[in-house]
């Protein structure tokens, strides 16, 4: 393995940021004024079902931010800290201490909680918010694993990581709405066994009823381009999560949780036109 000193690492992949940031800027300012047929169908559908305004039932002030689509493409500003973040444990017990997040998704994740203790499945609240500043350490401490794992150069270390973690500003733990939960079959801990046990199946049929959804699924995974975390959950509100739940998309590869936050924006924001062609 080669070795990198810390700063070497770090003035490197502040040179590839600002150079993926620069193309991103070129491909928004290209791509940004058209929408495709499929996303304007699905936006159509949404507006009739949710409401034509994009809000999906939410706070008209709160929609832009509790549906703002955190993608590998779409960034949070980097200072964006949610105002209202408070500590909790979710009404259950919590591995790492209570953890940071919006008060506007505690009753949900109480109840939530509480519904699976009722049916006899114990969830733990394992993470919260997470602040810009700790994502980058948390996805250098990620490029600096994948090269003494053997990554041959350091954006191929840098490509690996990115499965599996965030860069700055794109993770959804930023917003201060999604948590990981563990259970005790997994040893409390963030497990893809998580999907194989009673809690995992738990959550794929309820976790909507709370207004929560799960993002990463396996199907998702070339679209989302991160591996499946069957322990991650978005709360986006209960209409938008019960919508979802409908359309079955936690077993559909065409349609991702970001397709439906993609479309909303288009209704709360409308584009200019389709695409041509
Ligand atoms: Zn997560």
């Amino acid at each position: 393995m080669r070795r990198y000193s810390r700063r070497a690492l770090l003035v490197w992949l502040g040179t590839l940021g600002g150079a993926v940031l620069w193309w991103r800027g070129v491909r928004r300012v290209a791509g940004a004024a058209c929408l495709s047929p499929e996303r304007q169908a699905l936006a159509a559908r949404l507006a009739e079902v949710l409401g034509a305004d994009g809000s999906a039932g939410l706070d008209g002030a709160e929609a832009p931010w509790v549906l703002f689509p955190v993608t590998r493409e779409r960034a949070l500003p980097a200072d964006y800290v949610p105002r209202d973040l408070v500590r909790t444990t979710g009404g259950g017990p919590a591995p790492q201490g209570g953890q940071l997040v919006r008060r506007l998704i505690v009753p949900d994740l109480e109840a939530l909680v509480a519904a699976a203790r009722a049916d006899g499945i114990t969830f733990a609240l394992y993470s919260g918010f997470r602040s810009y500043e700790t994502q980058r350490a948390l996805f250098e401490s990620g490029v600096r694993q994948q090269l003494q794992r053997g990554a041959a150069s350091l954006e191929e270390a840098i490509e690996r990581a990115n499965r599996f973690r965030a860069q700055p500003g794109h993770s959804q733990h930023q917003l201060g709405t999604t948590v990981d939960i563990t259970a005790p079959d997994v040893d409390w801990r963030l497990s893809q066994r998580l999907a194989e046990t009673p809690a995992g199946a738990w959550l794929r049929s309820h976790a909507w009823e709370h207004g929560f959804v799960q993002p990463y699924t396996p199907l998702a995974e070339p679209r989302t381009g991160y591996a499946a975390e069957p322990w991650h959950l978005r709360w986006v509100g209960r209409p938008l999560a019960a919508l979802l739940a409908a359309d079955g998309y936690l077993d559909r590869t065409d349609l991702t949780t970001e397709d439906y936050l993609l479309a909303l924006e288009g209704l709360r924001d409308p584009a200019p036109a389709a695409c041509p062609g």
